[in-house]
């Protein structure tokens, strides 16, 4: 594994919310077997292992990850067949989204503004506008024992921001769009864009919602009506925009943000007896 392994390299550059102390050790493979060569090293000198795409749904520690980070983004092969756009683990919906439209593909539009590659989107099941990822899914191609697998979409339990995938490595899969209008595709995509920026601070880092919406409820509106709208723990701030959303005005650290969640969480519970969950994955040593 010489010289495909980086030491110490600090994660909050690969984190949407800018926040991470160091990888033990990362790398960053450009094809599968690569990926395969790296679990197996981990697995023979009993490493832990971190699979980050886009870190765009990711609270990482300050102490760092003591293990194998593996970045995916390296794996970023498309190809467009028909109706269907297979894609590599690493690739961005973004670009996935703006190739459809060039293919004049639709299904993707209310997604390609989520900021996560192809992999870490389908273990998390991400949606938006209510649509999600998993009805787009034809197959999904995963990692059994070094080996690729071959999932069919109704093989996987797609949950609320849950999948069955969770706990494996994705390193492909192939959505089924159906053949669209280019202008009208490009012009969905603008509006979902354009409401994306009206509700969501992108103007900072975070890690998009940071709580799930309870059966019923929606988290942001619970954490409005509890007054913590712009509290700060640190630079951590409840985003005045959008209460689900947890901003780092700089300098946050991990643990400003978590002791930010634990009053949000407090608050919540001795006001309406609603057990908030994370929606966002701690990773590393805090
Ligand atoms: C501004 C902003 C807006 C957002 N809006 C939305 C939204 O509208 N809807 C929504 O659902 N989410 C949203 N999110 C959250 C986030 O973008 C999604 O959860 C996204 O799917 C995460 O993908 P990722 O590649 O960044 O995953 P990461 O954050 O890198 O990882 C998330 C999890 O997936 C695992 N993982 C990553 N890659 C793989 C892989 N190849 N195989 C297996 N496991 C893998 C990681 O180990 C980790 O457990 C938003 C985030 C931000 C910052």
């Amino acid at each position: 594994m010489k010289g495909v392994l980086e030491r110490g390299v600090l994660l909050g550059q690969y984190t949407t919310f800018r926040i991470g102390g160091p990888a033990r050790y990362l790398a960053t493979p450009s094809s599968i077997e690569e990926l395969v060569r790296l679990e197996k090293w981990a697995g023979k000198e009993g490493v832990p292992l971190l699979l980050l795409g886009g870190g765009s749904n990711l609270l990482v520690g300050e102490g760092g990850f003591p293990g194998l980070v593996v970045l995916t983004r390296g794996l970023m092969e498309v190809e467009v067949d028909g109706d269907r756009i297979r894609a590599q683990g690493g690739v961005f919906l973004g670009l996935l989204s703006a190739l459809a439209m060039k293919y004049r593909l639709s299904g993707l539009e209310p997604l390609g503004g989520i900021p996560g590659t192809l992999g870490g989107a389908l273990t998390m099941n991400a949606g938006a506008f209510d649509r999600t990822l998993g009805e787009l899914v034809e197959a999904v191609e995963v990692l059994v024992d070094g080996r690729v697998e071959v999932l069919r979409g109704e093989e996987v339990d797609w949950g609320y921001r849950t999948s069955s995938l969770k706990g494996s490595t994705v390193v492909g899969a192939t959505l089924r769009l159906v053949p669209g209008d280019r202008d009208k595709i490009r012009g969905e995509m603008v509006r979902f864009a354009r409401l994306r920026r009206q509700k969501q601070p992108l103007d900072f880092p975070s890690a998009g919602s940071v709580f799930r919406n309870p059966p019923g409820h929606s988290a942001g509106v619970l954490i409005e009506e509890v007054g913590l709208k712009g509290a700060r723990v640190g630079d951590a701030m409840v985003s005045p925009l959008h209460a689900n959303f947890i901003v780092n005005l700089g300098r946050a650290k991990a643990q400003d943000v978590r002791a930010l969640i634990e009053m949000v969480k407090g608050r919540v519970w001795e006001r309406f007896s609603i057990s908030l969950e994370e929606e966002i994955i701690y990773a590393g040593v805090f």
